[in-house]
């Protein structure tokens, strides 16, 4: 619908206005104007707001029925400055229900490289059953459509009001949930699990976009206090610090996580030889265990079971690095090291890590990121098993901690994930073939998927991708990697990159708050630089076209910015010195230089020749004609 619109409105317009449409570059983007809500400057101004969702949850698996129920109480605080006279929730385990949007649809898996993206309940179609919803003792009217739920209420929510809703659900595990949520055998994996609350915000109102498999979440901020009840024999990993060690932890287990909390290397918290045995690794084997965890500042919970996990445990200043496995995942006696570097990295990096532990699960699910756990493969191979565990803990830094809207928006969680991603990889293997050259990846990636005609613009929505493995991961990261190398710079970058997770931490940016932060704080307009890489899909193709001697003392090197997108560059010079010999400079250009349009004249003052001209002589940047780069040609 949208291309037609724009059509007519061009026909429409035209006749009519005769005006100069400015068409330049550097012109401004169209953002929402500034508020005391979003400021100019890309900071929550003094009239931020968002909403606050604690949750209490009972919840019982039973694997020998597969099935997970629970009693959850949501505490909705509505600091908007709107009346509400309805709540929106998500019940994402409807994905795998009959008639959901992505069981009638039944697409096969997107696959790109290496990346697989089954969205699909492989055959499963069961959903949530919601035995009821209550608010004070009394009944909810409530209306479900799909993966979304719309609760009435007997009178609106005003501001700075707060109301408290009880649900009570059941639900069939499927093995394979949409890549969320799953079992293998005893081994359960649970993540969208629990009906809750949709974002309400200054922006859209109810974010209550469906959840059909791309566009993972955007979630509200709160605490969580979560009872988890599986037999005896299960060990339980969660989101959140547990709240009861001496009832589901042996003696011998407490004191081994106390040495490994200063241990820089993994201790066996649970042995290979120990797994899968109760008698030595429960503290009871007949029954049931209550599982109960807390975590405050969290807009999600996530948690595994089962009976039989290895489990490794180390320690960062203070923060407890926790890997489950079961015996057979051999290279997981690696993983501990692999998460704790990682931690390390992104915090010394970029932003401290906040929560008190980290738990990542090998398991079916193939690379999910909830707050404080990860859900990972086994892995084919170690430099695969890093990638991926990497991956899903610097999801903790976006979204868990940045709370953005992947919903719409994923450059701005995979997309930044990935960039930090690369360098992580590049530490970590530093020295091999691998790790030094993981950080070109994108770039080498560029020709086969920035396909002109079928690319799409990274603003475009999961849902409508047909290339996320590009525009949701690789092309962003691309394009971080290169504003941070080519057009900031890493002394303006890493300071105003820092300060978008900083000044964002627990909050809910936007598109134009990261582009006005960035912006603010590098002193770097960068609206042209936006706009080609995630409103359009420009290409670049820089050329040196000729190169003229003036006199004795000037020389001309006539460049060009040949398409649509505009870029700074190196320019490599080389001129005759004396005897024969060659001086090559490498100069850089600002973007600046294609101010008044696509033509720019660089003088070399002096009178030696010009032999030699190269323009992005070390390819840092993706032209799409390196034909015309060199003169001469
Ligand atoms: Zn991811």
């Amino acid at each position: 619908m949208r291309p037609v619109l724009f059509l007519l409105t061009v026909a429409v317009a035209q006749p009519l206005v005769a005006q100069v449409a400015d068409s330049s570059p550097f012109r401004p983007l169209p953002l929402p104007a500034p508020s005391s809500v979003r400021t100019g400057a890309g900071r929550p101004g003094v009239g931020y707001w968002q909403q606050r969702v604690d949750y209490r949850i009972a919840a019982t698996l039973d694997p020998a029925t597969g099935t997970l129920r629970g009693q959850e109480t949501i505490r909705y605080h509505n600091r908007s400055p709107d009346p509400l006279p309805y709540l929106w929730l998500q019940l994402e385990q409807n994905i795998c229900a009959p008639e959901s949007v992505t069981n009638l649809l039944d697409q096969p898996p997107l696959v790109f490289l290496g990346s697989v993206f089954d969205f699909s309940c492989k055959g499963t179609a069961g959903g949530v059953e919601l035995t009821s919803v209550t608010r004070l003792g009394r009944p909810l009217a409530h209306t479900i459509y799909g993966t979304i739920m719309r609760i009435d209420l007997p009178r609106p929510l005003p501001p700075g009001g707060v109301t408290e809703l009880a649900l009570s659900w059941s639900f069939a595990v499927p093995p394979y949930g949409a890549g969320r949520m799953g079992h293998d055998g005893d081994l359960y994996e649970l993540g969208q699990w629990y009906p809750r609350m949709a974002v309400y915000d200054d922006v859209s109102g109810w974010n209550h976009e469906p959840y059909i498999g791309a566009g993972e979440f955007y979630l509200e901020y709160g605490a969580f206090d979560v009872a988890i009840t599986v037999p005896a024999r299960f060990v339980v990993a969660a989101t959140g610090v547990l709240q009861n060690p001496l009832t589901v932890l042996t003696a011998r287990q407490r004191a081994r996580l106390a040495r490994a909390r200063t241990s820089d290397t993994a201790v066996a918290i649970i042995g290979a030889g120990e797994a899968g045995n109760p008698g030595q690794t429960r503290p009871t084997e007949a029954g049931s265990l209550t599982w109960r965890f807390h975590a405050d500042s969290v807009r999600d919970f996530a948690f595994a079971a089962a009976p039989n996990f290895r489990w490794d445990a180390s320690g960062w200043k203070g923060i407890l690095v926790h890997t489950f496995y079961r015996p057979e995942a051999t290279l997981w006696t690696e993983a501990n090291r692999m998460v704790r570097e990682a931690v390390r990295y992104y915090s010394q990096q970029w932003y401290h890590y906040p929560y008190a532990h980290i738990s990542s699960i090998e398991g079916p699910i193939e690379g999910m990121e909830y707050p404080m756990m990860t859900f990972d493969p086994t892995g084919p191979a170690q430099i695969d098993l890093q990638w991926v565990l990497a991956h899903e803990l610097g999801h903790q830094w976006m979204p868990m901690v940045v709370g953005s809207n992947e919903r719409l928006y994923p450059w701005m969680d995979e997309g930044f994930n990935t960039f930090i991603d690369l360098a992580n990889a590049a530490n970590y293997f530093v020295g091999t073939a691998y790790g030094d050259s993981i950080e070109v990846h994108p770039l080498h990636l560029y020709h086969d998927h920035a396909i002109p005609g079928t690319e799409q613009p990274l603003i475009s929505r999961p849902v409508e991708s047909t290339d996320l493995f590009w525009t949701g991961y690789q092309k962003p990261a691309l394009m971080m990697q290169l504003l941070r190398h080519e057009v900031l710079g890493r002394d303006r970058f890493d300071p105003a990159f820092r300060e978008y997770l900083r000044t964002w931490a627990f909050k809910h940016p936007t598109p134009a708050d990261f582009f006005r932060l960035l912006r603010d704080q590098s002193g770097q307009d960068l609206d042209w630089f936006w706009r080609s890489w995630i409103y359009s899909t420009a290409r670049l193709d820089q050329a040196v076209d000729s190169v003229v001697s003036r006199g004795d003392s000037v020389t001309e090197i006539h460049l060009s910015s040949r398409r649509e997108m505009v870029m700074p560059a190196t320019l490599s010079v080389e001129v005759e010195a004396a005897e024969g010999a060659h001086n090559s400079t490498r100069v850089p250009l600002p973007v600046d230089m294609w101010n008044l349009g696509p033509r720019f004249v660089y003088r070399v003052r002096g009178r030696e020749r010009v032999r030699a001209v190269v323009i992005d002589p070390d390819e840092n940047l993706p032209d799409v004609d390196r034909s015309n780069n060199r003169w001469p040609r």
